[in-house]
């Protein structure tokens, strides 16, 4: 059905009562006070609407932008070759489209690291295949490694004792079984509507709520596994090997362990990545299923052997990694900037189609469809394209701390930021954005979702969703928001796995999110404010 009214006014008056936040002498006293009766008047263009929902269900080309990202170019891990080539590739495209002065702008990460090859089968009692992969940033295995496996069966400090001298140059299973228990729910799954309503209907988090505590039985198991780990590292075993979480043939695979304690500060861990060079243990994880087979073998006394080769190579030419930010100049108001984007890196045991080249196809179809169209957006839309967001989102943190500064000393870009949006969180279609504790932003993404109701989006929740890149400009105070997708496949079916492949990516939900994302950002480009920022951070500007 198409909306046929040419430009209308949607008016939503939102009773929102903002909790207001303030700071004495130290300690937090929550005050309500009356910031109510906000009325919000957002000017909606339908007819851009109806331009932009035409251009991609007709002439999309998202899911070419995903084809060549995960099948020509695959993984793209930060630091790595393949990362680089999708980079080039991003540029390149974007000069097709006319997208003004694509480059990359490079930050300090530390060493590149690639799988070059890889085996690693169970050789006895029989032979068997396993689908196994080596862990990021694992070094490679000296030549290939073979023989007899060791099971380090510790449930107690005092079992360490018993591998003393037994670790040297072997294979080591690390974990007992990995429980694979039955499934009943479906595989893929959207977020269904009495989710939507829960989150909806959600009020922002108490201090307490925020305040996550360790249980000591996980901080012991934690400390334990640690203990493990230096034990391993100290007697030379030649490789370390994981069940994976996931089963039915699908690991989730991630960046090698480095012994750390737990109470050693985030920012003072050391990282495979560090240009310092940490020893690393070569690392191997194994589909659950076959992991516990070979476990249950040698539970009953009889022996396991397994070959291992892990050929990996690591770059330390050059310790710098790239975002890459395009724009689209503005008119009235071009000095005032909107973002789109989400992180072009992934992992390597797939190829980052859900986690994310989704995301970066969908910021990368806005730009295309506000050029396309001939949109002559007031003010500068710009795209960014993070690198590092696996390891920490550290390539839009590096980005948001060149451009607007941090707590204290702002910089002057800080003020003429209106607000970015993220894409991330798989192929699911948006049913809506998640507000991240900024009330005042309520009414104005009201208006601008209602042409899209029938669509599948229209909740609006205040609460925040982490641990990807909007929460880079989030905490520092500038609107940062992630949509709010259906998680369909995404974790632990493909984000993080070998099967994060362009098969589990669905065109029809990207079509949906880029047509959503685009009016969104062309939006937060036309209106007469930029967006209104979280009440504590008015406080400290
Ligand atoms: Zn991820």
């Amino acid at each position: 059905m198409k909306i046929v009214a040419r430009q209308s006014r949607i008016k939503i008056i939102a009773f929102a009562c903002l909790l207001a936040i303030v700071l004495t002498g130290g300690g937090i006293i929550p005050k309500t006070s009356p910031v109510c009766a906000q009325v919000s008047t957002e000017k909606i263009d339908f007819d851009v609407v109806n331009r932009i929902k035409d251009e991609e269900l007709q002439h999309s080309q998202v899911m070419d932008t995903l084809g060549y990202l995960t099948d020509v170019i695959g993984p793209r891990v930060t630091g790595s070759p393949g990362l680089k080539r999708a980079q080039q590739y991003v540029i390149e495209r974007m000069r097709e489209w006319g997208i003004t002065n694509p480059h990359p702008e490079a930050w300090r990460f530390g060493r590149g690291w690639s799988l070059e090859g890889f085996t690693a089968n169970m050789t006895a009692p029989t032979f068997s295949l396993l689908i196994a992969y080596s862990k990021g940033w694992s070094p490679s295995t000296d030549g290939p490694v073979r023989g007899e496996v060791v099971f380090f069966d510790v449930g107690t400090e005092a079992d360490l004792q018993k591998y003393r001298g037994k670790l040297s140059h072997k294979i080591v299973l690390l974990f007992p079984e990995r429980e694979v228990a039955p499934n009943f729910l479906p595989q893929t799954q959207r977020t269904s509507d009495e989710d939507l309503r829960k989150l909806s209907e959600a009020k922002p988090a108490s201090t307490e709520q925020q305040n996550f505590q360790l249980s000591p039985e996980r901080r012991a198991r934690i400390e334990l596994n640690y203990k493990k780990w230096q034990m391993l590292l100290d007697e030379g075993a030649a490789v370390v090997v994981e069940p994976g979480f996931g089963d039915a043939g699908t690991v989730y695979v991630t960046s090698a362990t480095i012994p750390t304690t737990l109470d050693t500060p985030e920012d003072a861990r050391v990282r495979p990545w560090h240009t310092s060079k940490p020893r690393i243990i070569p690392q191997v994880v194994v589909a659950a299923e076959q992991y516990n087979r070979m476990i249950r073998i040698l539970r009953r006394g009889l022996p396991v052997q397994m070959e291992v080769n892990i050929n990996a190579r690591f770059y330390d030419d050059d310790p710098m990694s790239h975002n890459i930010i395009g724009e689209i100049p503005g008119t009235d108001l071009k000095d005032e900037v909107v973002m789109v984007g989400g992180c072009l890196d992934s992992w390597h045991t797939g190829t980052g189609a859900t986690d994310n080249a989704a995301g970066a196809a969908v910021a990368m179809e806005v730009m295309r469809l506000i050029k396309s169209l001939g949109l002559k957006p007031r003010r500068t839309i710009r795209l960014g394209l993070w690198s590092a967001e696996e390891q920490g989102a550290f390539g839009s943190r590096a980005y948001v701390a060149e451009h607007f500064g941090r707590p204290g000393a702002f910089k002057p870009e800080y003020e003429k930021f209106s607000g970015y949006f993220n894409l991330d969180y798989g192929t699911g279609r948006i049913r809506g954005v998640y507000l991240q504790g900024n009330e005042a932003v309520r009414p104005i993404f009201a208006a601008w979702l209602a042409p899209f109701k029938d669509m599948g989006a229209e909740t609006l929740t205040i609460n925040g969703i982490y641990s990807t890149d909007h929460n880079s400009f989030d905490v520092i105070g500038l609107p940062g928001f992630q949509f709010l997708r259906d998680f369909m496949e995404n974790n632990p079916r493909t984000a993080h796995t070998n099967m994060d492949v362009y098969d589990h990516v669905f065109a029809d939900d990207l079509k949906q999110s880029a047509v959503i994302a685009t009016a969104f950002i062309y939006q937060a480009a036309m209106r007469d404010e930029k967006l209104p920022r979280k009440l504590q951070n008015l406080r400290s500007r």
